[in-house]
C-alpha cells in the first residue's frame, strides 16, 4: 500500500494587513508542492518587530480570515495568538506536529526577505530538521537562496526549496503607508480587507 502522507503548508506572518502577495504565494506553493492545505498563522508578539507598532492581533486575525475564506484549501489558526509570550516558529511547529500524524510533512512558506534572515532565528537547525522551507524569490536574488542553502550544508540542500513563482512587489508596510497618505489600496488587498481597514480606521497614524 502506498503511504498517503499529508502535506501541510504554514504561512506565518504579522499580516498587518494580509495582502495579495501573501495569498498568491501561498496558493502557488500549494499547487507547486502539491499541498493538502495551507494554514495562515498570524503572530501575536512578533519577536523581530516592535510590538507597540503592530495592530491588535484580533484585527489582523479577522483580516486574515476574511482574505482566505473563499479558498477551500486555506485555513487560519490562532495558535500563536493564544500562546502567551513571544511567538517563535519552532514552538508553533512543535505544537502543530502534535496535532497531526507523525508522517505529516510540514512546509513553512516564506518570502525572499524572511529566508535571508532565518540564520538568526531561534534554534534554526532544529527547525530545519522538523519542516521544509519554501522560499519565494525576487528577481535577481537567485544566488542568495543558494548561499543560504549552502550555509546549512546537507540540511539546507534537503530542507530549503525555491518557489518558482516570483514574488509580487507588495508589502504590508507599503499598504499602511498608502492608507495613511490617502492613496488607493484597491487590488493590493482583497476587497473585504480594504473595507475592514477603512471601517476600523486602521493605519491612519
Ligand atoms: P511588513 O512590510 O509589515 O514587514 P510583509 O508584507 O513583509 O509586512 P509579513 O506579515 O511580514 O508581511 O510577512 C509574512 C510572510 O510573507 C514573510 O515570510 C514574508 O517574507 C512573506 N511575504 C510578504 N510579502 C510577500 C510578497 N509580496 N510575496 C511573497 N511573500 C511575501
Ligand atoms: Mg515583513
Amino acid at each position: 500500500m502506498v503511504e498517503n502522507k499529508r502535506r501541510i503548508g504554514i504561512m506565518g506572518g504579522t499580516f498587518d494587513p494580509i495582502h495579495i502577495g501573501h495569498l498568491v504565494t501561498a496558493e502557488a506553493v500549494r499547487v507547486e508542492y502539491n499541498l493538502d492545505e495551507v494554514i495562515f498563522i498570524p503572530a501575536a508578539n512578533p519577536p523581530h518587530k516592535n510590538e507597540a507598532n503592530v495592530t491588535k492581533a484580533m484585527h489582523r486575525y479577522i483580516m486574515t480570515a476574511m482574505a482566505t475564506y473563499s479558498n477551500p484549501f486555506f485555513h487560519v489558526s490562532a495558535i500563536e495568538m493564544e500562546r502567551p509570550g513571544p511567538s517563535y516558529t519552532i514552538d508553533t511547529i512543535y505544537a502543530l506536529k502534535k496535532q497531526y500524524d507523525s508522517s505529516t510533512e510540514l512546509f513553512f512558506i516564506t518570502g525572499a526577505d524572511t529566508i535571508q534572515e532565518i540564520s538568526t532565528w531561534d534554534r534554526i537547525e532544529e527547525l530545519l530538521g522538523l519542516c521544509h522551507f519554501i522560499a519565494a524569490t525576487r528577481q535577481g536574488c537567485k544566488t542568495t537562496l543558494e548561499q543560504i542553502k549552502q550555509h546549512f550544508g546537507d540540511l539546507g540542500k534537503k530542507k530549503i526549496h525555491r518557489l518558482n513563482t516570483p514574488e509580487l512587489e507588495i508589502s504590508s508596510t507599503d499598504i499602511r503607508d498608502k492608507v495613511k497618505n490617502n492613496i488607493s489600496i484597491k487590488y493590493l488587498v482583497p476587497e473585504s480587507v480594504e473595507k475592514y481597514i477603512y471601517k476600523e480606521r486602521l493605519y491612519l497614524e
